[in-house]
């Protein structure tokens, strides 16, 4: 053990829940694992329009890190690294402890891209982690009266949080109205048959959709639109994509042009062999893909796989990751839509297989024996 090198785990996300089941099941002697994360009962992102509608209670929607990392004979260290000197190998928390590490790996999501100016209430989706807690006040502070909410963003994350807002309030009193603002088009990158089956279902529970021009202002009575038009809103979500941590910028680590962690397809760094990225902060410069929690789980197994390898001296493998992902969109009463590349079906069938595969994915880390957390250094 004392010759196993120090893996450096930074954030809970997909990829690391994988890994560390991975190694909770096999154990590697090579390896002495460190993880350091900013919550210790991180939100599955597939399960939070669920939670915000009321459908599950936040218990149903958390993944206990630390008794993942006790099966995984991991070290946990509950904290958020805020600056990397790649070339020193040493990582900064916000509390000031300085880690270093013979290897590293991130897995820490992407942050909500700026809102537009302006004084109005615009509630950034992410972090996921906080936006019950988020929501909930913003919704409280609200004066009495028909409420009118909007969600920016026309991917599937806004449409079904568009969807999970209805339920949510439909259940608290008299139905407010949920507008969804998608910027220039609905699932700009889906197609046609896709994009009017979504419409339709969103057009049948009373949800309008505001296209053809970006939000480029909030006021205190609502939006303002690039076109000029004013929508008015109580309140606003902002479901705009994702955007890269800032404090990744001067770590030295070579990154793509939208500031994310720039990895061959072993899933390493290009400029710091070391490095390891997975999920959203990783940029996977031969296989670009969307940021999807889909990919970030596939990413789990081969990126132990290759920390394994490094760790008794091999190089890493490539992995090629599957081309489209399916997305399973609740309506939250029942149904569901699934939409991968251009095609689209609904169904109710397709909302049990939803529920059936977000539990069975929070249900495999709460299977595993609760392990004897590892004395590492
Ligand atoms: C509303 C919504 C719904 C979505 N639904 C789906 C869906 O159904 N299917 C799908 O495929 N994708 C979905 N997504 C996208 C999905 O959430 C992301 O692509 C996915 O979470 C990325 O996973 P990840 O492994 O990169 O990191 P994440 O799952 O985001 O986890 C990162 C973790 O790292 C921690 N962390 C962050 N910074 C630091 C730091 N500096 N130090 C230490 N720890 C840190 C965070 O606290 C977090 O726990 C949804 C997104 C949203 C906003």
């Amino acid at each position: 053990m004392t010759d196993a090198r120090h893996l450096l785990l930074v954030g809970g996300g997909h990829a690391h829940l994988g890994l560390l089941h991975g190694l909770a099941l096999r154990p590697e002697p090579r390896l002495r694992v460190t993880l350091l994360a900013a919550e210790t009962a991180p939100l599955y992102s597939g399960r939070l329009p669920a939670l915000l509608a009321g459908l599950y209670p936040p218990e149903a929607c958390r993944i206990d890190l630390r008794r993942l990392a006790a099966a995984a004979g991991a070290r946990l260290l509950p904290g958020r690294a805020v600056s990397l000197d790649a070339g020193m190998r040493r990582l900064l928390c916000a509390d000031g402890a300085i880690l270093s590490y013979d290897l590293l790996s991130l897995d820490i999501g992407s942050v909500a891209r700026p809102p537009p100016p302006g004084g109005g209430e615009v509630l950034p989706v992410r972090p996921i982690g906080s936006l019950p807690a988020r929501l909930g006040a913003a919704l409280a502070g609200l004066p009495p009266g028909p409420a009118r909410l909007a969600v920016i963003g026309g991917g599937a994350a806004g449409i079904e949080l568009a969807f999970a807002l209805r339920r949510r309030l439909r259940r608290a009193g008299p139905a407010p109205e949920v507008l969804l603002l998608p910027g220039a088009a609905l699932l700009p990158e889906a197609g046609g048959q896709a994009r009017r089956l979504v419409a339709r279902a969103l057009a049948a529970r009373g949800i309008a959709v505001i296209a053809g021009a970006e939000v480029i202002a909030s006021g205190f009575d609502g939006l303002l639109l690039a076109d000029g038009r004013r929508i008015p809103a109580s309140l606003a979500l902002l479901a705009t994509g994702a955007a890269a941590p800032a404090w990744l910028g001067g770590s030295g680590l070579a990154l793509d042009p939208q500031g994310f962690v720039a990895v061959d397809a072993a899933l390493r760094s290009v400029s710091h062999p070391e490095v390891f990225a997975a999920g959203d902060i990783a940029a996977v410069l031969p296989h670009p893909r969307p940021k999807a929690g889909v990919f970030a789980v596939r990413q789990g197994a081969p990126l132990l796989a290759n920390l394994r390898r490094v760790a008794r001296g091999a190089a890493p493998r490539p992995f090629h990751p599957q081309r489209r992902a399916l997305a399973l969109i609740g309506t939250y009463d029942g149904v569901a839509i699934a939409l991968r590349g251009r095609l689209a079906i609904e169904g109710r069938w397709l909302w049990w297989l939803k529920h059936w595969l977000d539990g069975r994915w929070i249900a495999r880390f709460r299977a595993l024996p609760a392990g004897l957390p590892r004395a590492t250094g």
